[in-house]
């Protein structure tokens, strides 16, 4: 059942798009590698956390 779990991550690699610049997102091991400006997010029990920029994210408090 290894390819369908294979499958899966590349159905959203292909869907989702990189919170930042909207570029295509790549799966690439443990992580997910946006190919238009080049952010990192890692992927977490599989499921991908795309996180644009926690910098800017406002810290409630
Ligand atoms: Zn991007």
């Amino acid at each position: 059942m290894t390819k369908s779990i294979d499958r899966t991550l590349k159905t959203w690699a292909d869907l989702l798009a990189c919170p930042a610049c909207l570029g295509a997102l790549r799966e690439e091991a443990e992580t997910v590698v946006c190919m238009a400006c080049g952010r990192v997010y890692p992927v977490m029990d599989g499921i991908p956390v795309l996180i644009a920029e926690r910098d800017q994210a406002p810290r409630s408090k």
